[in-house]
């Protein structure tokens, strides 16, 4: 009697559709699952792979199928509801399975990753060729990797190391490819000398301007900088650094490089009794069946982590995990440090700063239940937490939990999927929920309140000054800065508290422009006005990163340039430095913070009390708790107002509530000034009264027509390239493909477009775009038709975004 083959199909962490199916030796059939990860060839290599289905119908018309080589693991690397979350995402964001998948299972432990044998116990091995291999691993030094196994033995050895790992002779570790060990120290530039007074720095630094612009870059860094963000990222030559230190003015040094800021952290103190309210949040949390999900609606400093905190204590008595998603980990330092402070060494943060190699690790703490409670950002949604019976989503309506490279999916979409599949508890929390999380509401969430802060303490104050009728301080300009703003800013000062002033546009100014002309200077490759920079001073794109010397006439009409329209948060600090000279200042935004763990260095610092006023872009209105701060101000309320995305209005306001919740948090209470030229629109008026529901009732109307989510699903399909016209070309093609197909099979979505992308152009790509919109699931059958037949070809890409954050 001759057995039937088997078949499984695999996917490699690839951009291809399909999985290749490989036959299923007799030897390994019982490690052959879903989700085990197996050694398969691919061309002249071996590579790891990862099992999607078994038994699957030997495929027709090749010639000769390739067996699949080795299984180095006892247990599959995924559960089987990991890997069915990867397939669901596949399916509903119409991405390959391969690239599914190395979402969920850090790159490091599969595809190019080398397969390890070390020696365990020489005394079980068998006889024969399996023995012979052991005794030359040991000659190794205990460990080799299979492939080198082969090359010595030229044969494959595959099956020799699966014999000796089954009868514990041996085991076989996957070890991340090298790629070049990090450095472990970096080169800083550091201020050697007391500040020289002006008139010092004007005799000092007489024609060398780049030397002062970089000693005053080091003093707005706050004394020192890694050489490479000076360098790289502003711009400064070798020849400058070197002279600035020669002048005694400044030194290199060398600093340890900061791996893991969360490692030695030891945490806050354990939290206190929770409030009634926070305790009837807690119980109507645990009465939720398991994958049912709850919006913990709870306004700025109503005490929402406490809330996660105990919920996940109680899973955990019961033996079950979380997992607690933020927007971003170097933003949100105070909620990591009060999960590690309640759960110490059960927690594992999962950040950008981890290498391969460490990545690695947390997810097998994590897969063997060493550690029971995953942090992290958007990716972290898919840590294999054993038994999982809470998922917290902090901090909801950030955009952050978009994923926007393939697959383009949403972390909060993605744990609906997965607390279903694993019973868990899913809370989202907000003081200013989304709309799409608003309008699931009664369906799928019910709503919990914490309608007060922690104390009863008041919200603050709220104020809107109109810039167009306020009077304004004139030496000011072109800052657009009130004399009601002005003096609580010096109030606040005199009583020692501490500021936050918001201006979400980093730079000097937003964009020159010819006083004569009008002509404004654009970024040619992406359609969107340059942005002036003082430190150095140059024009820059904050698109493609492209830089420009400022000009000193118009090339247009020759007329010397002066003007600058908009400001941004250099100008502003310049501008504050000279109104209040001794204040104590920090600026938080992308320049002051693009070296790995300044957030922390600053917030530290204002933590300390050692910053009188923090200025920023919305950086400063994530999450922080500082009791000191009883003043925001937002100098400019409408930067974000009329961004061509339906989102605009949202954003603004959940941007002045939540900058508005920093203040106010201590007993000393607080403050909020809004400067606007628009007191009258909606996503203003309602941060008044901090009211949240008027603004999602207002907002959801004005989405019903012309219907947008969550009225209706959409689905961006962006079309780009470098030739212009064939992106045009396709665009076009892929807007009649769709009304033709939703013509023919009547289904309820609209097709828009046609049309250049807002922004036209990004890193020298044209863009154009088609919009569907209308019932999600009629949009989900168009999405996965297109994704079969719409490819691109020619240079021309075409990218399919299911659900997008913003249509620009
Ligand atoms: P939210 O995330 O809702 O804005 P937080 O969780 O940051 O609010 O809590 C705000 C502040 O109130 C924190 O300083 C926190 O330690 C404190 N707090 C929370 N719950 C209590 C409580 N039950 N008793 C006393 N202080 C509390
Ligand atoms: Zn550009």
């Amino acid at each position: 009697m001759t057995r039937a083959e088997r078949y499984a199909d695999v996917a490699l962490p690839l951009p291809i559709p399909e999985p290749y199916t490989y036959r299923i030796a007799d030897t390994l059939g019982d490690r052959v699952t879903p989700g085990a990860r197996v050694v398969v060839p691919v061309r002249s290599r071996e590579v790891i792979g990862v099992v999607v289905r078994v038994d699957v119908a030997e495929p027709e018309g090749r010639v000769e199928l390739k067996s699949i080589l080795g299984t180095p693991d006892a247990e599959p690397a995924l559960t089987s509801e990991l890997l069915e979350v990867a397939t669901w995402m596949a399916g509903y964001y119409a991405a390959p399975i391969g690239l599914a998948l190395k979402a969920v299972l850090p790159g490091g432990m599969w595809g190019a990753s080398k397969v390890m044998l070390r020696v365990v116990d020489s005394s079980r091995a068998p006889g024969g060729f399996a023995a012979e291999l052991l005794r030359w691993v040991e000659g190794k030094g205990g460990e080799a990797s299979v492939s080198a196994a082969s090359k010595k033995f030229r044969k494959p050895v595959w099956d020799a190391a699966d014999r000796l790992a089954r009868v514990g002779a041996a085991e076989l570790r996957v070890e991340p490819p090298k790629v070049g060990v990090r450095p472990q120290t970096e080169r800083v530039l550091v201020l050697a000398r007391e500040q020289p007074t002006l008139v010092e720095r004007q005799t000092l630094f007489k024609g060398r301007p780049r030397q002062r612009q970089l000693y005053e870059a080091l003093e707005e860094l706050g004394g020192s900088a890694p050489v490479p963000h000076l360098k790289e990222r502003l711009g400064f030559s070798d020849g400058v650094i070197k002279a600035l230190m020669g002048h005694g003015l400044s030194k290199v040094e060398e600093v340890e490089t900061l791996r893991d800021p969360f490692a030695g952290q030891a945490g806050v103190p354990p939290p206190p009794e929770p409030t009634d309210a926070q305790v009837d949040a807690i119980s109507r949390l645990e009465a939720l069946s398991p994958g049912e999900g709850a919006l913990l609606f709870g306004v700025t400093g109503s005490g929402k982590t406490l809330v996660y905190l105990e919920v996940i204590r109680r899973a955990l008595e019961r033996g079950r995990g979380a997992i607690v998603l933020v927007p971003e980990i170097g933003l949100t330092p105070q909620t990591v440090s009060r999960v590690r402070g309640v759960f110490g060494d059960r927690v594992a943060v999962l950040h950008s700063g981890l290498s391969e190699g460490e990545r690695a690790d947390a997810w097998r703490a994590l897969r063997h239940g060493d550690r029971m409670v995953a942090v992290g950002a958007r990716s972290a949604v898919f840590a294999p937490v054993k038994d999982l019976g809470v998922i917290v989503i902090d901090e909801e309506h950030e955009a952050t939990y978009k994923n926007g490279e393939t697959p383009r999916y949403d972390a909060r979409q993605v744990a609906t999927v997965r607390a279903r599949l694993e019973g868990a508890r899913l809370i989202y929390g907000s003081a200013t929920p989304s709309l799409d999380t608003a309008a699931r509401l009664g369906k799928d969430l019910i709503r919990l309140s914490l309608p007060d802060r922690v104390g009863m303490r008041p919200m603050p104050e709220v104020k809107l000054i109109d810039l167009k009728h306020e009077p304004l301080v004139s030496e000011a300009r072109p800052i657009p800065w009130s004399e009601e703003l002005d003096r609580a800013v010096v109030q606040t000062l005199e009583r020692r508290e501490q500021a936050m002033l918001l201006l979400n546009r980093r730079g000097f100014a937003s964009f020159l422009i010819c006083p004569e002309c009008g002509e404004v200077w654009m970024c040619g490759r992406c359609s969107i006005s340059l942005t002036v920079h003082t430190a150095p001073s140059t024009l820059r794109c904050h698109y493609c990163g492209r830089e420009e010397p400022i000009p000193s006439e118009c090339p247009q009409c020759g007329h010397a340039v002066h003007r600058m329209r908009g400001i941004g948060t250099q100008q502003l600090e310049r501008m504050v430095t000279e109104r209040f000279p001794k204040a104590r200042l920090a600026r938080m935004d992308l320049d002051t913070t693009s070296t790995k763990w300044s957030h922390h260095k600053i917030l530290g610092a204002v933590e300390r009390g050692e910053v009188d006023i923090l200025l920023g872009t919305q950086m400063i209105a994530k999450g922080l708790d500082f009791p000191n701060v009883t003043l925001v101000g937002v100098v400019d309320a409408d930067t974000a107002l009329y961004l061509p995305d339906f989102r605009s209005a949202e954003r603004t306001f959940q941007l002045l509530a939540q900058v508005a919740g920093r203040t106010g948090r201590g007993p000393k209470g607080g403050r909020v000034l809004v400067q606007t030229r628009r007191p009258d629109h909606h996503a203003l008026r309602y941060t008044v009264d901090h009211d949240v529901e008027g603004f999602l009732a207002e907002e959801l109307e004005t989405r019903k027509s012309p219907p947008y989510p969550p009225e209706v699903a959409l689905a961006n399909v962006l079309v780009s390239g470098t030739n212009d016209v064939a992106v045009g070309r396709e665009a076009a093609r892929v807007a009649d493909w769709s009304a033709a197909l939703v013509e023919q099979q009547d289904l309820p979505v609209t097709v828009l477009g046609p049309a250049p992308a807002p922004l036209a152009k990004i890193k020298d790509r044209w863009r154009w775009h088609v919009v569907w919109k209308g019932d999600s699931q009629a949009i989900g059958r168009v999405v996965r038709y297109a994704a079969e037949r719409l490819a691109g070809k020619g240079g021309v890409r075409v990218v399919i975004d299911r659900d997008p954050a913003s249509l620009l």
